[in-house]
């Protein structure tokens, strides 16, 4: 085999390229490269301190996740919510008391939190996972791709890139792809990428035992969504939301304060003694909004129809949740295109003789 040269290379060691390289591996596919930017993996998935501050939720109808978790043995659970619920319509309206509804179809979590499902893909591949190397420019040539990187230049027969459409029409491209491939690029909203989350942990839950759900839902005030992030073992206390983005460009110390006393407000004094506070701005990600920015109208129809072809010879191919007929946006829309990708081409592959593809549901 010659050095650097792989059957196949993903871009993007967030989850839907690491589940298009858990595909790979499940169909004995083994000449697989991953070639991540930042120094850490999960790209949008991101725990830290229990506190989910990427990807959160699934709902009833997110199947190919809920099958992944039960092939790599990992839990799901229900999203804490009784109790009294706070909801502010606008700046200055009557803050109204509700409780969920026990019929409502239920939102789950995955136990040890959202990067647990990241960890236990990651540890199955990590032979084949490159770190702290940025794609900036990939090259067709002859019967292959070149991929360069920082790290220097690696070859494939095919190359998957899963980072978000957007940032990924910064990549340079050799030939140009088609004018209306770039601009629905461009033009596709980065799901989140305008979030900014918030997450505080706590010796004890004191809002639940005062009868409170910990949901603070409302537009008027420094969090448009806050709601109870205890683990499920009952060993983590935590809230986690979202911060209004009007406090986007507010000092650090300034958007924590602001925020505790807002929720003071709806939980009371205790919220004071928080032991931890995290806030992350998805929009200052470099590898996930970068310098391009949010795009002004956020377009959400995901699942394009150019992203479902090939370019650069049949060798280029999209991935990432944005590009998902399914689900787009969501978690379920990674792993649902991620598998599928992958499904297609070792049956392409197996169709021209060479190979078996095998499925992870
Ligand atoms: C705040 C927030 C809350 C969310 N909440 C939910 C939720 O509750 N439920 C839900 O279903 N979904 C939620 N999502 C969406 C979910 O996180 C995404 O659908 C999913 O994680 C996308 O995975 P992906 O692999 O397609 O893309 P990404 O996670 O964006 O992965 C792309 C990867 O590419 C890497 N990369 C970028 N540029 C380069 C380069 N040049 N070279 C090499 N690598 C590069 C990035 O570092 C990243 O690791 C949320 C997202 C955010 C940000």
């Amino acid at each position: 085999m010659q050095k650097n040269r792989y059957k196949y290379i993903i871009i993007g060691g967030g989850l839907s390229g690491l589940t298009s390289a858990f595909q790979f591996k499940l169909s004995n596919e083994t000449n697989v490269k991953v070639l991540e930017a930042r120094n850490v993996l999960g790209g949008r998935v991101h725990t830290k301190s229990g506190i989910d501050l990427g990807a959160t939720w699934l709902h009833h109808d997110h199947t190919s996740i809920f099958s992944l978790l039960e092939h790599l043995k990992l839990e799901k659970y229900r999203q804490f919510n009784s109790g009294d619920s706070f909801y502010t319509a606008y700046s200055g309206a009557p803050v109204q008391t509700f409780h969920a509804d026990p019929k409502e179809v239920p939102s789950y979590r995955i136990k040890g939190g959202t990067y647990a499902l990241i960890k236990s893909l990651a540890e199955q591949l990590m032979d084949w996972i490159e770190l702290e190397t940025v794609v900036e420019k990939i090259i067709g040539e002859g019967d292959c791709l070149i991929v360069k990187t920082n790290k220097g230049e690696f070859k494939a027969e095919q190359v998957i890139v899963t980072v978000p459409p957007r940032l990924a029409s910064t990549i340079k491209f050799q030939p140009n792809l088609p004018n209306n491939v770039l601009e629905a690029m461009q033009t596709t909203h980065t799901w989140f990428s305008h979030a900014i989350k918030v997450g505080l942990t706590f010796d004890a839950p004191f809002w639940r035992n005062q009868g409170k759900s910990g949901m603070v839902i409302g537009a008027a005030g420094e969090l448009t969504e806050l709601y109870d992030h205890s683990n499920e073992e009952g060993t983590v206390f935590s809230l986690m939301g979202f911060a209004h983005e009007n406090l986007r460009d507010t000092n650090p110390e300034e958007q924590e304060k602001k925020i505790v006393d807002y929720i003071a407000q709806f939980l009371g004094e205790e919220v004071l003694d928080y032991q931890e506070f995290f806030i992350q701005d998805w929009s200052k990600e470099q590898f996930i909004t970068g310098e391009i920015g949010i795009h002004p109208q956020r377009n959400t129809a995901y699942g394009n129809p150019v992203f479902q072809k090939s370019y650069l010879n049949g060798k280029l191919h999209f991935s990432g949740t944005e590009t998902s007929r399914v689900q787009g946006g969501y978690l379920e829309g990674a792993v649902h295109r991620g598998l599928s990708l992958a499904q297609e081409l070792r049956s392409t592959e197996s169709k021209s003789g060479d190979g078996a593809a095998g499925k992870a549901h």
